[in-house]
């Protein structure tokens, strides 16, 4: 089947779902294409496998039941300037796309799941998880990233007794913040009985893991690699390869234009805009695009993008985390609540026009 639109979004994550509802309230024909039938409040995926009942499915909501314009669920195969293909066979032709198709975390399915893509599905996968994670007695978490440090948080808050260890490859957690967001980080989760091991790169052999620099071995019940993010843009490959870097990041100029093709835009984790990259970032350079795209249709004048200042928060378990402002670092109980409160869920939801599901 053939498909018309005015301007197809690929990928209705916090970029996709931002610039879909600001566009279709601004009056234009708009058609929103996910593999998922759901959006999902990722900053609260953690506690979810952690601890289900503080988040329940809170952090998730079907797109039919707040998307603005037309929803399709479909996995886009392949696109050019003019159509995409879908996994169906139907196609989509547009006047201009956006590709907000962000990324995923090969090593870690339950942060984005590369499989359920119906709500219940998805609800199932995060109680398989809280399950798997319950009967473990011991856990190791590699990476120091966000997500790992997180991670180890969650657990170590919701399980004290479980024996967690943290191995990261450099020497501070955290590498994208300040020393002093890294220190504290470390003290808060030593404090809640977390074994961090730094300098360490553990890979698996046969049921164990072992270290390639110390040669130490470590026997888990459970381990979550929580290292390396992967931008979804295979489906550009075949017709648009030319707009991907060696990363497999889209190309984009100050206006969020794909570089070279004036009806096509990338933003968020799939494109080569803001690095490191943030959800947060991601919902303002939605927003940011869909006001540039109103404005131009109008004849106005449009400001090329810049980064906006942002506060980078990671909590470090239920009731402790670091605040990182461009001026300082906080740990101030009152500023790490601002996202403890419901990690960013009602905040999320508020800026599409919608709300979170209740908590059951
Ligand atoms: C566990 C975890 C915690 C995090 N915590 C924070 C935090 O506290 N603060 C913060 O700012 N950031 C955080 N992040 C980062 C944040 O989640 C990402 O930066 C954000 O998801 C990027 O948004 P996006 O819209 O670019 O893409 P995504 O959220 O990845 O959404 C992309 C969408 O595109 C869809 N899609 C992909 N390919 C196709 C295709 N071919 N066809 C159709 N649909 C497709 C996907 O199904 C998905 O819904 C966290 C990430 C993780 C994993």
């Amino acid at each position: 089947m053939q498909k018309q639109t005015d301007v197809l979004i690929i990928g209705g994550g916090f970029s996709g779902v931002n610039v879909a509802q600001k566009l279709s309230k601004g009056g234009l024909n708009v058609t929103l294409v996910d593999k998922k039938n759901y959006f999902e409040v990722t900053f609260a995926m953690l506690r979810n496998v952690a601890d289900p009942k503080l988040v329940g499915d809170t952090p998730r909501k079907l797109y039919s039941d707040f998307i603005g314009g037309t929803f399709i669920q479909g996995a886009i195969e392949s696109m050019n300037t003019q159509e995409a293909n879908l996994a169906n066979g139907d196609t989509i032709r547009f006047k201009r796309a956006i590709i907000a198709s962000g990324s995923h975390y090969p090593t870690l399915p339950l942060a984005k799941s590369i499989s359920a893509f119906d709500y219940t599905e998805r609800h199932q996968e995060m109680e398989e998880n809280h399950k798997t994670l319950a009967a473990a007695k011991s856990i190791l978490l590699i990476g120091g990233g966000n997500v790992g440090v997180e991670f180890a948080g969650e657990i170590a808050s919701a399980f004290p007794d479980k024996d967690i260890t943290l191995a990261h490859a450099s020497d501070t957690l955290l590498d994208s913040m300040k020393p002093k967001a890294q220190l504290k980080a470390l003290e808060q989760l030593t404090a809640k009985g977390v074994t961090v091991k730094f300098k360490r790169r553990f890979k698996k052999e046969g049921n164990l893991y072992r270290c390639s620099q110390s040669n130490e071995t470590i026997q888990a019940d459970l381990v979550y690699e929580c290292t390396g993010m992967k931008p979804n843009t295979d489906f550009l490959k075949a017709e648009l390869a030319n707009v991907l870097d060696a990363n497999g990041l889209v190309k984009v100029d100050s206006s969020m234009n794909v570089v070279g093709y004036k009806n096509l835009y990338a933003l968020g984790d799939c494109s080569a805009l803001d690095i490191p990259k943030h959800g947060y970032l991601a919902s303002v350079q939605g927003k940011m695009l869909a006001d540039s795209i109103l404005k131009a249709d109008q004849g106005k004048k449009v400001k090329p993008y810049k980064t906006p200042t942002i506060a980078i928060m990671a909590v470090t378990g239920h009731d402790t985390g670091v605040a990182q402002f461009p001026f300082a670092v906080f740990t101030a109980k009152f500023i790490i609540g601002l996202k403890q409160k419901d990690l960013g869920i009602g905040e999320m939801f508020k800026m599409f026009g919608s709300k979170p599901n209740k908590l059951s």
